[in-house]
């Protein structure tokens, strides 16, 4: 009906429809079932001969309103909104994979999701092939009748490596796979990686999405048909967002793009910051000159997104010192908070890899992972800096 807006002006009014009090905001919906007119709406409503809300295990309207602003952020036709990332992950695959079938992903990727190709698909007899995020044209070797999907995140956890998405696009359709990339690192904002031909696109809107730490979310969006099997699964199942942090979410991303322009403006001042640095033996930022795929990052994102990656001179122990000193950063897991946020990776997420393991994904001992917040770039700086020195 209404053209379609700019990024921003869709990301604010795309809204659910007013109650009778005309509120500007949305409300909440804080109902776990809808009521009927009479039997034949009740039959009508089962029976999906229209669509409207009967509980919100399938649908609820602050769900749908977050759901839209995702979709049109992606270009995407449909979508499903879960209690977590790993929930959307899990019934992504879970929904359009048989036993028998196979993956190729690529080696980086996140942690929990590995554990579900390692661990626990094998239990009904999905087996996963890898690939070198610097050897994408590795990935057609990797590729058999039984293969179905084709994975990848780009940017990287916490390398912030970039993939090239057309290649790999043109590869699943070549092959016949469905290609699904968790965005999470880039947030719909910076990329779209429909636009490459990814036909799901799956976030962890615990990070970017929500932006201030606050809620657990999850989202899958794309191709109708794929989505229709996926909320098959998902409303049955059970993995759906909470109403209220579906309207938390929606309101945070009013909000999105102002952030994230931020958290990038920030991150590309502390990596350049870093690359001149004494004490430091390598900076990686997407959008920096000196990333290997720079160029790539550069045709399929807008800007670098709000990790650096860097390495302390001095390994493990340089690396953990400079942890100790660190003051205004917050050691904590997540990332695309508005507080900054620091990380060592060969110390905690992948302590339980060994060395070569490590190597083979990117992770040195002394790598630091910045997730750059919202507060003053001069104040995130000095704090590194005293720390470094
Ligand atoms: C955090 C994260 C997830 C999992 O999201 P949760 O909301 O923590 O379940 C999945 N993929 C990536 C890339 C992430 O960073």
């Amino acid at each position: 009906m209404a053209e379609k807006k700019r990024f921003e002006t869709e990301a604010i009014r795309t809204q659910i429809e007013r109650t009778q009090f005309l509120e500007h905001s949305s409300p909440m919906y804080l109902t776990s079932s809808f009521v009927f007119e009479d039997a034949e709406d009740m039959r009508a409503s089962f029976a999906e001969e229209k669509e409207r809300n009967i509980y919100s295990r399938y649908s609820n309207p602050n769900s749908t309103e977050f759901i839209d602003k995702v979709c049109k952020m992606e270009g995407a036709e449909a979508g499903f909104a879960f209690a977590s990332g790993m929930a959307a992950v899990y019934s992504t695959f879970a929904a359009l994979l048989e036993s028998g079938d196979h993956i190729v992903s690529s080696k980086s990727i996140f942690g929990s999701t590995h554990t579900l190709f390692t661990q626990f698909f094998p239990k009904w007899k999905i087996e996963t092939s890898y690939f070198d995020v610097n050897e994408v044209e590795t990935v057609e070797q990797l590729i058999t009748p039984k293969t179905k999907i084709l994975y990848v995140e780009s940017p990287t956890n916490p390398g912030v490596d970039v993939l090239d998405l057309e290649v790999l696009g043109d590869i699943a359709k070549k092959h016949g796979l469905i290609f699904i990339i968790d965005n999470c690192f880039a947030s719909p904002y910076l990329q779209q990686p429909i636009k490459f031909g990814a036909d799901l696109v799956i976030h962890s809107g615990t990070k970017l999405m929500d932006g201030q730490g606050r809620v657990l979310a999850g989202i899958t969006v794309g191709n109708h048909d794929l989505m229709d099997q996926i909320y098959r699964f998902a409303r049955i199942t059970g993995p759906a967002l909470s109403p209220f942090n579906a309207w938390v979410l929606s309101k945070s991303l009013e909000t999105l793009a102002l952030r994230v322009d931020r958290h990038c403006s920030n991150a590309l001042k502390l990596a350049t910051y870093l690359e001149d640095h004494p004490k430091v033996e390598w900076v990686k930022y997407p959008f920096l000159k000196s990333h290997p795929k720079y160029e790539v990052a550069k045709k399929q994102m807008k800007a670098g997104g709000c990790v650096v990656a860097f390495e302390v001179k001095g390994g493990l122990e340089a690396g953990r010192k400079f942890f100790d000193k660190v003051q205004l950063l917050s050691l904590s897991a997540n990332l695309g908070d508005s507080r900054s946020i620091i990380t060592h990776p060969a110390s905690t997420t992948h302590s339980k890899l060994t060395g070569e393991e490590r190597q083979a994904v990117g992770i040195s001992d002394g790598m630091v992972r910045v997730s750059v917040g919202l507060e003053h770039v001069d104040d995130i700086i000095a704090d590194i800096a005293q720390a470094l020195g």
